[in-house]
């Protein structure tokens, strides 16, 4: 062994103990005939002491030493001085006396400070990622990610599921996201898709008696990226046989309340459970941060013969009014309001009124429309008093006045600081929500068809089951999600299991038979030998972390992730290729090489 200790180990109790350490130099300072190093290594940061006193060669040694070398170093622990403790660092009572020190290799100057307090450009710590997790915190990141998934192992091993790997190069999946492609050179012409999920897999293995499955599992999907949103993805990917929807909960939860007690030391109590329309209806989204009020509430029944025409007519179209309530926010200034309006309609609202609750009355742009008994009634449904800022919107599309207030109530509440501040280890600081009765599908404006809004495998609610080909809308599914502080953490369903009524659903949802046969064929043909009834989940690891370690970006807990233009600057995928690596892939691209932008 090179080492005896890793730094970051030292305690007061191996005083007087020589010890040889390895690690990165992670600051030097000089002071007359003494230089003190801070070497770093996985377990943290622990200081040696070079001096004349203590070794004239070694300390000449250190001369040499700048930031990031690696280098081992032997000497004694000692306790530091008193008055000279270091409080802010667990090693912070002792220091090494160094005796000797060998650099295993030097570093050029880092393209920045790995200790450096300040916002690193994140380009620049992608670039070089491998700088960039030397740093505390993505450090503690992947340990946490590891716990986390160690954790998840060992629930599901205990309540008896198997881990299965299942292809990366396989047909394409029904996840309803674009595809990555890889071309086949043996196969002119064709081509594999890389797995948006395992999902026609785990179907498959239950038909194949598996009985309970899981795979920390890799996804790919080819879509817009955002903040919780990478290119490639990691899921817990789960699927039971002889289940309803109640055993897929219980298990699920059970789990997460495993791995945050185990992890996070914190004991969760039962999560909320919210039917889809609720969720909507009150957060305006089946995300709903559940951590504090701020509810949309339906002011339609207040402006239903109103004399203010822009609320009245949104009713009377089929659409709409609701508002929330910020809670002391009245005196917002002109400019402020202006800045609201202007953000509602970039979120897609028509517009948006305000109406602030003051000493003299209601301040409202629509003040003279409103009678005196609308205003009075406007203030209490909307649940305002003196001080308050309602914000109204109206519009034909219901859906999109709870889309738009859904957004605003988000934003503001974190911009107004009306979230909560709990501690991590306070089980209030975790909102988790099951949402619940999903309408199976969802109308498609832009195609003018339904679409599926989980996946075409869904199980249908059978007292629903009835408005399959009249009234696809009032279709439910047997689908649910997690949700956690407005986080999608989870979906999943139980499954269709009869051949039949798999048919039926895509006919509903416009796939001619031919090519469910032709996409879907080998799912149908399994379905012909004996399925078991089944459903699962899938929880996404990435954001369960992220949440977990309290970052707000998932790249934070990927140890070489993609940028929001699905690039690797570190390696520089995706790149050209050779024409001849195409040539034998059958391929030629049309964007001539000079113009490939990578
Ligand atoms: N495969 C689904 C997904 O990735 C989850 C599931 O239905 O189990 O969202």
């Amino acid at each position: 062994m090179m080492r005896t200790h890793r730094c970051g180990d030292l305690r007061p109790e191996h005083a007087g103990r020589e010890v040889t350490l390895c690690g990165w130099v992670h600051s030097r300072r000089d002071h007359g005939g003494v230089t003190f190093i801070d070497l770093r290594d996985t377990a943290g940061i622990v200081q040696v002491v070079f001096s004349v006193d203590i070794d004239a060669g070694a300390h000449a040694a250190a001369q040499g030493l700048r930031s990031e070398y690696c280098v081992q170093v032997v000497g004694r622990v000692r306790e530091r001085p008193a008055g000279t403790v270091n409080e802010r660092i667990p090693t912070g009572a002792v220091e090494v006396a160094a005796s000797s020190l060998r650099v295993l290799s030097e570093a050029e100057t880092p393209p920045f400070q790995i200790d450096s307090p300040h916002e690193v450009d994140e380009s620049l710590r992608l670039r070089y990622r491998y700088l960039d997790l030397r740093r505390a915190r993505l450090q503690d990141n992947l340990r946490l990610r590891h716990a986390i998934i160690a954790a998840i192992r060992r629930f599901f091993d205990a309540e008896g599921f198997v881990e299965v790997e299942t292809p990366m190069l396989m047909r394409a999946t029904p996840e309803g996201a674009r595809d990555y492609l890889v071309p086949s050179r043996l196969h002119p012409g064709c081509f594999y898709a890389l797995p948006q999920s395992p999902q026609t897999f785990k179907q498959l293995l239950m038909v194949a008696g598996l009985d309970r499955y899981y795979q920390i599992a890799r996804c790919m999907r080819d879509e817009d990226l955002r903040a919780d949103r990478q290119p490639e993805f990691t899921q817990l990917d789960v699927e039971m046989s002889f289940v309803d929807v109640e055993d897929v909960l219980d298990v699920t939860e059970r789990c997460f309340k495993y791995v945050w007690r185990e992890v996070m030391g914190v004991e969760l109590g039962p999560f909320l459970r919210l039917p889809y329309a609720e969720s909507v209806e009150r957060f305006g989204t089946d995300k709903p941060d559940v951590r504090f009020g701020v509810e949309l509430q339906d002011l339609g029944p207040v402006f239903a013969a109103s004399e203010a025409k822009v609320l009245r007519s949104a009713l009377e179209d089929g659409g709409a009014v609701k508002a929330i309530t910020l809670p002391g926010r009245g005196s917002a200034s002109r400019k402020e309001l202006d800045a609201l309006v202007d953000e509602a309609k970039r979120l897609g609202a028509g517009g948006l009124v305000w109406a602030a609750v003051t000493q003299e009355g209601l301040r409202c742009p629509l003040e003279r429309h409103l009678g005196e008994d609308e205003k009075r009634a406007l203030v209490q449904r909307a649940g305002a008093s003196e001080g308050d800022l309602v914000l109204i919107v109206a519009d034909r599309s219901r859906a999109r006045v709870d889309k738009v207030l859904g957004a605003l109530r988000t934003r503001l509440a974190e911009r107004y600081g009306l979230i909560p501040e709990t501690d991590p280890s306070d089980p209030a600081h975790w909102r988790f929500v099951w949402i619940v009765d999903f309408p199976w599908f969802e109308y498609n404006e832009d195609a003018g068809r339904w679409d599926f809004s989980h996946h075409p495998f869904t199980g249908v609610v059978e007292e629903t089951l009835d408005n399959l080909e009249s009234d696809p809308g009032k279709v439910l599914s047997k689908a649910y999600d997690i949700t956690l502080n407005g986080w999608e953490l989870a979906s999943g369903s139980i499954r269709i299991h009869d051949r039949e009524l798999q048919k039926r659903v895509f006919a509903a949802l416009g796939i001619s038979s031919d090519e469910a046969e032709e996409r879907f064929g080998f799912l149908l043909d399994a379905f012909r030998y004996g399925v078991p009834p089944h459903g699962g989940i899938a929880p996404g690891i990435d954001r369960i972390v992220a949440l977990a370690a309290g970052e707000t970006n998932i790249r934070e807990v990927i140890a070489f992730p993609k940028t929001q233009s699905a690039q690797d600057l570190m390696t520089g995928a995706p790149s050209p290729v050779d024409a001849e690596q195409l040539e034998v892939l059958h391929l030629r691209t049309t964007v001539p090489l000079e113009e490939t932008e990578a």
